[in-house]
């Protein structure tokens, strides 16, 4: 092993960006040439034949493009698309897309426990009348929607529930996370039918975007389902004991949980030709 003098030894750790460990998952950029297939969960799992979400399109546009986590399942790619048109028809704006998930899904080095089977999509609220210059886009600021323990009026408005209840009241997506203080604030403002309420589940963070789940496909054996979200609108007891403060989060560093076998295959398979 060379041994380097201190001093540049210094220089080099305070230099270098955060360590992040490589992942043959994060290096893989292109979509596995397989049939389309989410396998295990989104917590423990990976994507094959996954397709990009394109950069823009009506009412949408992705942040962040260089992260090349703009894939995913088809089906998760027409309901961003679907949404995006929705938002326009609304006069909501310009949605900004953040992460969906890598190129053949699995974990990433950085940023999320799950998006890891194309099943999960981050939703700005931030909603800009036009779309984002490219030096905003590839460099976005995050706007929280949170202040104390409420929303802040000055940032969080009409648009924004609009919104997550056009996003909850489409058929295919499960459950959708979002700060405590932000359901809080749906929970207060909804009005007519309230069942959308209950696919939202409180989750720290979550201030500046919020997290789509979809449910996994009919028919999908390799797919692992989550248990369903509780009856109910979760207005109640659940939401006022994340109020009153949230459980511990998971541990950085804890074990995470295995990838299926076929995942392996996935991350073998060749490319999609370009
Ligand atoms: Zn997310």
């Amino acid at each position: 092993m060379r041994v380097l003098p201190t001093m540049a030894l210094v220089s080099i750790v305070l230099a270098a960006p955060p360590a992040v460990a490589a992942s043959p998952w994060a290096e893989a950029t292109a979509p596995a040439a397989l049939p389309t297939a989410s396998l295990g969960s989104p917590a423990a799992g990976c994507l094959a034949g996954a397709v990009a979400l394109p950069s823009a399109g009506p009412g949408f546009q992705i942040l962040r493009p260089a992260r090349n986590r703009y894939w995913s399942h088809p089906r998760t790619i027409a309901f961003v698309e679907r949404l995006g048109r929705a938002a326009v028809a609304a006069g909501l704006g310009t949605m900004l897309v953040g992460d969906l998930s890598q190129p053949r899904g699995g974990p990433m080095p950085s940023g999320h426990g799950s998006h890891q089977s194309g099943l999960d999509a981050d939703i700005w609220f931030r909603l800009p009348p036009l779309p984002l210059g490219d030096t905003e886009r590839d460099t976005p600021t995050a706007v929280s929607m949170v202040r104390g323990a409420g929303i802040d009026p000055g940032v969080w408005g009409a648009g924004q529930a609009r919104l997550v209840e056009l996003a909850a009241g489409d058929s295919e997506v499960e459950r959708i996370f979002v700060n405590p203080a932000i359901k809080a604030e749906l929970c207060r403002t909804a009005s007519g039918p309230r069942t959308w309420l209950g696919k939202l589940r409180p989750w720290w963070g979550h201030d500046e975007h919020f997290h789509v789940r979809l449910s996994c496909p009919a028919g999908a054996p390799g797919c692992v389902a989550q248990a369903p979200v509780p009856a109910g609108d979760g207005c109640g007891a659940e939401l006022e004991s994340w109020l009153a403060g949230p459980a511990v989060p998971r541990k950085k560093g804890a074990a995470t949980p295995a990838l299926p076998a076929a995942c392996s295959a996935v991350l073998a398979a060749p490319p999609v030709a370009p």
